[in-house]
């Protein structure tokens, strides 16, 4: 339950000299790192390795699945920096991208050696079955990945609904308090979880100890910090729904997928305004909304995607829901979103 003791130091010899299975040196085990991956591996219900960020985590299952000439499908809408790995690293290395929207409709999967989905996708929040694509793409002989940072673990088990690996960013809900950089990968695929620890130690890919030690630490308040957020979420679509300033409003709890694959609706609401000065006006006179490209930390914060080279319009706002009392968060962007409509 605890989190344990940070073994800070890179190596831990017995003066005897190093045996297998000993935690000899950091970049391939250390034992801070291993109660987090227990943590993780237990609530994903999967054997579970941590990286350095979601990105590493992502990079380390593309090139271990994927060889030249094979092909490999990615979500049109999620993750940009994904797409941008595979338009320059995969495409190099001779490995063809096919990008399909997270709502579908999907290309065959015939050819295809794996199928990554994110759900819900990240800015759009767009959801997909991860039950039904899985049972599809292995009628192929696709494996199926699913990056579940947004839902985070406590609230979507992809492995249980079929995927044979989870991916995700622990930076964002799962360690909660916008202070570290942290990715992991989850599979009950022995050939694939070692192929993917041994390009996490070649590439040296890991999460210092500390990082780890508080994202276990963080873990224990998991729950109440997602049911916080949704709550707020909930309450804040319905608000900027009624706003005449905000529009297109997008919230996965609308979604009647979202209630029957995922225990908790992430506390995550995209809307747009009129423009990126509406925006930018709107982050001024709020209080308690921080500009921050990140999403899921224990402060409500808010991010144009535009300005990152999403394909969303310029006003464009994805809204991370933090834990601040209800009442609170929504006279706040009451007032703030009023203050953006004036000219
Ligand atoms: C942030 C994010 C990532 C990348 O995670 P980092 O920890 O920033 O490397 C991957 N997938 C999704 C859906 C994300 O939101």
């Amino acid at each position: 339950m605890l989190p344990g003791p940070v073994f800070a130091a890179p190596y831990h010899l017995d003066p005897a000299g190093w045996t297998p299975g000993s935690d000899g040196y950091g970049r391939g085990d250390n034992p801070t790192r291993r109660l987090l991956e227990d943590a993780i591996g237990e609530l994903e219900g999967g054997g579970c390795l941590a990286f350095a960020s979601g990105q590493a985590a992502i990079t380390a299952l593309l090139m271990t699945v994927l060889h030249p000439g094979d092909t490999v499908m990615i979500p049109s809408d999620g993750y940009y920096n994904v797409r941008s790995f595979a338009a320059s690293t995969l495409a190099g290395l001779g490995i063809t991208t096919v990008e399909a929207p997270t709502a579908g409709p999907y290309p065959p999967f015939e050819g295809v050696r794996l199928v990554l989905l994110e759900t819900p996708a990240n800015p759009g929040l767009d959801l997909v079955d991860i039950a039904e694509v899985a049972r599809a793409a292995h009628a192929a002989g696709a494996l199926v990945a699913v990056d579940n940072t947004t839902a985070t673990p406590l609230s979507q088990r992809p492995l249980e609904l079929g995927a044979d690996v989870v991916v995700a960013s622990g930076t964002k809900a799962l360690a909660g308090h916008s202070d570290m950089l942290l990715g992991y990968a989850a599979t009950n695929d022995a050939g694939l979880l070692d192929g993917m620890r041994q390009w996490r130690t070649l590439a040296g890919a890991v999460p210092s100890p500390f990082d780890c030690w508080l994202a276990r630490r963080s873990m224990g308040t998991l729950a109440l910090r997602l049911r916080q957020q949704s709550a707020n979420a909930a309450a804040v679509a319905k608000l900027l729904r009624e706003h005449p300033l905000a529009g297109a409003v997008r919230w996965a709890g609308d979604s009647e997928l979202a209630a029957r694959q995922m225990r908790i609706i992430p506390g995550l609401v995209s809307f747009e305004l009129p423009s990126a000065e509406h925006v930018a006006a709107f982050l001024r006179a709020s209080a308690l909304v921080a500009a921050a490209t990140s999403f899921g930390g224990l402060h409500s914060s808010a991010d144009r995607r535009h300005q990152w080279g999403d394909s969303v319009a310029p006003g464009f706002v994805r809204l991370s829901c933090g834990i601040e009392d209800t009442d609170d968060l929504l006279a706040d962007l009451t007032k703030s979103l009023d203050a953006a409509a004036l000219p």
